[in-house]
């Protein structure tokens, strides 16, 4: 392999006193904090550059995007080249951490880099089977291509590459049509496994990079104890939860999405897992609507939404949509339900997740207990320099006393009730405006 290296083209020197983020080692270096950039001619955004103090010591290097709000992704806070082997041994330890899971008969389809929580910020490569599927988020990703494109083939020898063009998580990039990088990879839906589960996967449409890796450990929780029951899967997809529960011996199964194309994929699942049609119903309905006219009742409810608040800005009627998805939800659990409900929105902290879900269950009066905290699996590692990277957080409840829907209560609390259900209103069409992808 020819050896290939990104060139310092930057030099980023920082406002005296700005120095503490980078010396505590966060990943991202922020616009407010710099003094001065110089750019060698042919500099290009995604170059590397180096992090200096107010005096010149040296600090880090990372990846630049000079007009970007986060100015450096941060790489190293050595003084070492940013090449191959400095790309190699990142993916390694990335690989490593996946060792049981890459080389499981059971599942073949898992996250192998998680961006910043892997230490290689802006780059997220996911396995479904013989294929890759890679987000890059930033413009160092983009320019150090090459490099890890060819350290992955070598490793991993995929059939096929796909980089995804669409994420909207990306700041930095114009979105673009997905691409293909490598072999060949199939218009149809491909078959991968998980936990001995088989799913079809829409690498090219599919959101996210096809399928909600993040939530594997989370299905299997799920599908390990709902035997006889009727459960509600709401936000569904492609029915991961729902094939799960179903597999577990649920007797019914009710999926409610606003996608008809996820739904296509998620009967074809089911039928690909041998489940008899009669036990599922797919509802393609405003999720929020659902639970709010339906008087169904359920003893598992999954609440799996997109992320409502993409923005600290939006923060304030996201948590109002959440509040309501559960206080309805509340009111369609049995006795004894168990509900497993989460949230991907980066801005709503475990703590401020738990604040509403409690605050939902005393507007109705339920009783509730919590069993786990949930999270995503070993593959989406956080790094604990950077908080910022857990978003996927849960909780696991159990329902002692279901709640009272807010219309057939009497008097006292219903003008609360109907206060939130005005501000869910601009929650929900919040909600309908938001990009595709979430994680
Ligand atoms: N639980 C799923 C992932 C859910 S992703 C899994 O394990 O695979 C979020 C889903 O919410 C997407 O399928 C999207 O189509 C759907 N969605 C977004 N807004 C919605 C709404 N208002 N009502 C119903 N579904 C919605």
């Amino acid at each position: 392999m020819t050896s290939q290296t990104l060139d310092v083209r930057f030099r980023i020197r920082l406002r005296p006193g700005r120095e503490r983020s980078v010396e505590l080692r966060h990943p991202w270096l922020f616009s407010g904090a710099v003094e001065e950039i110089e750019a060698l001619p042919d500099a290009v955004p995604g170059d590397v550059g180096d992090i200096v103090s107010s005096d010149g010591r040296f600090l880090a290097r990372g990846t630049v995007h000079p007009s970007s709000q986060i100015v450096s992704r941060l790489l190293t806070w050595r003084d070492e080249p940013i090449d191959e082997a400095f790309f190699a041994a990142r993916i390694d330890q990335a690989i490593e951490l996946r060792k049981g899971l890459l080389t499981s008969h059971r599942t073949n389809a898992c996250r192998i880099v998680n961006s910043e929580g892997d230490e290689l910020p802006g780059l997220v490569v996911d396995r479904y089977h013989q294929h890759l599927s890679v987000q890059t988020l930033t413009a160092g990703m983009v320019r150090a291509r090459d490099i890890w494109l060819g350290l992955l083939l070598e490793r991993l020898s995929p059939l096929g590459v796909i980089e995804r063009g669409d994420n909207s998580a990306r700041e930095e990039i114009d979105a673009e049509p997905g691409q293909v990088l490598h072999g060949l990879v199939p218009s149809e839906p491909i078959l991968i496994q998980e936990n001995g589960l088989p799913f079809r996967v829409d690498l090219f449409g599919g959101q996210k990079t096809g399928f909600y890796l993040d939530q594997r450990d989370n299905r299997a929780l799920v599908g390990s104890d709902c035997a006889h029951l009727d459960l509600l899967n709401l936000f569904g997809f492609t029915g991961g939860f729902s094939i799960y529960a179903a597999d577990g011996g649920a007797e019914r199964v009710v999926q409610v999405d606003s996608s008809g194309p996820a739904h296509e994929l998620a009967r074809q699942n089911w039928e690909l897992n041998g489940l008899p049609e009669s036990r599922l119903t797919l509802v393609e309905q405003d999720a929020f609507r659902f639970v709010r006219e339906s008087d169904d009742l359920f003893d598992r409810l999954i609440l799996d939404p997109p992320p409502l608040a993409r923005s600290r800005q939006s923060l304030d009627s996201a948590l109002r949509a959440y509040k309501d998805l559960h206080l309805w939800s509340f009111c369609r659990a049995r006795p004894n339900a168990e509900i497993f409900t989460f949230s991907c929105s980066q801005h709503v902290t475990p703590d401020l997740f738990q604040k509403v879900v409690f605050g939902a269950a005393h507007d109705v009066g339920a009783r509730l207990q919590w069993i786990h905290r949930l999270g995503p699996g070993r593959d989406h590692p956080v790094h604990l320099n950077h908080p910022q990277g857990e978003y996927l957080k849960g909780l696991h409840l159990r329902v002692l006393e279901p709640g009272t829907p807010p219309s057939r209560k009497g008097g006292t609390g219903h003008d609360e009730l109907s206060g939130q259900l005005d501000d869910f209103g601009t929650a929900e069409r919040d909600a309908g405006k938001r990009p595709r992808s979430r994680r």
